[in-house]
């Protein structure tokens, strides 16, 4: 038995896969709902939890953060969220400083459920704004206007959220460089924590996929996707936001404990449907279809989930989780450090990627803080990120 100090840091993922309606670029496991289904959901969801909680032993590890996401997680109701709060609460040990974020989209959240959301120990949220200009967003397949996030994001201040994140999209189709200094300028004003500011991806079997195809969409061009990133980044510094990854902004000491931790290769659990794992040293996904779903419940509850023929946990690899030590953690501005990789793996960094990091330093792809022990990625190793990454596949 280990004592607290000793425990293991763990991450919780909860996956809420309702949308009211999908927005025309995302490929996330979501479909509309009724609420008899969100209900009967969260009722599988905080058995889940539940399971999981015995499964694994109180003393061995102490979750450090709680997210749910989606899909549209503020379509539950007050009483389903204090359903899992609950859960999550009896089945394992909380640091007291656990990071628990829900994510919400504007417009969706029902006046009064911020306050429940609290009472459930939430302490941080997650607005999917993407634009502030309307055209922009009907150009996304989004159901809110910009007035609608702005009444959303006062409702959760009110009720003393003190921890927001605000996510943005470049690269629009119909984006330009004005529209985007219109979207930081005003996001800003609202001085969110944090802002998440991905490109759009064109992903396959989305609506948008469909329309590039057939050449009815206005893609934003890479040069331009280049410059949107680079404006995006200079802007975000100059009012006080630092990037601390390749998309994500923070005020000091607000950076997400939730991501930093999936970077960094803390163990997580993944519950609801399609939601994946990462437990001591194995990888594992739930069903994406609900009755796979109920099924694998049912074996959570009977069997010891390593030898679960239902989840099939896979043994990571050591050198996959090399791979990922350097393919994660590079994302973050602040990089790797080799003692850590010596430590972790019981081999030299320099013996594994000696020869990959010196090419990519006399290049100026990475560059090395010797005396902090960190090797990260430069601003032209940023703009070919994939590139600069792929060279540490083994
Ligand atoms: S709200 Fe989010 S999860 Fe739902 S369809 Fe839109 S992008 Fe996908």
């Amino acid at each position: 038995m280990m004592n607290r100090q000793e425990s293991r840091e763990l991450e919780l993922y909860l996956h809420i896969p309702f949308c009211v309606r999908k927005c025309l670029y995302c490929d996330f496991l979501s479909r509309p709902g009724n609420r008899e289904e969100i209900r009967e959901y969260a009722g599988l969801l905080a058995e889940e939890i539940r399971l999981w909680g015995q499964q694994l032993s109180r003393e061995d590890y102490r979750v450090v953060s709680v997210f749910i996401g989606g899909g549209t997680p503020s379509c539950l109701a007050g009483e389903e969220i204090l359903l899992l709060g609950q859960a999550w609460r009896e089945s394992f040990v909380l640091e007291s400083e656990a990071e628990i974020t829900i994510e919400a989209n504007p417009g969706m959240i029902d006046p009064g459920v911020e306050r429940v959301w609290r009472q459930a120990g939430i302490n941080r949220a997650s607005l999917g704004l993407q634009s502030a200009r309307n055209q922009e967003l009907k150009t996304l397949g989004r159901i809110h206007t910009w007035e609608e996030f702005v009444e959303s994001y006062q409702l959760l201040r009110r009720a003393g959220f003190d921890n927001i994140n605000i996510d943005l999209m470049s690269g629009i189709p119909g984006q330009d460089l004005e529209s985007l200094r219109e979207t930081l300028q005003r996001t800003v004003e609202l001085q969110p924590e944090h802002i998440s500011a991905y490109s759009l991806i064109l992903e396959e079997g989305t609506p948008f996929y469909q329309m590039e195809q057939e050449g009815k969409l206005e893609t934003v061009s890479e040069e331009m996707d280049r410059r949107m990133y680079q404006y995006t980044k200079e802007y975000l510094q100059q009012q006080g936001y630092h990037r601390y990854e390749i998309s994500n902004y923070a005020r000091d000491g607000r950076e997400c404990i939730h991501n930093c931790g999936y970077w960094q290769g803390r163990e997580y659990l993944g519950l609801g449907l399609g939601a994946s794992s990462f437990l001591q040293g194995y990888r594992f996904a739930n069903p994406s279809e609900q009755e796979g779903y109920r099924k694998q419940l049912q074996c959570i509850a009977r069997d010891d989930w390593k030898h679960s023929a239902f989840l099939s946990p896979e043994r990571q690899s050591r050198e996959a989780l090399m791979e990922e030590f350097c393919f994660l953690g590079l994302r973050m501005k602040e990089g790797i450090s080799r003692r850590e990789f010596n430590r972790r793996f019981g081999v030299r960094f320099t013996e594994v990627y000696g020869d990959v990091a010196d090419s990519l330093l006399e290049k100026k792809l990475l560059a090395e803080d010797a005396f902090h022990d960190r090797i990260y990625l430069t601003d032209r190793g940023i703009d070919v990120s994939n590139t600069v990454l792929a060279e540490f596949l083994l």
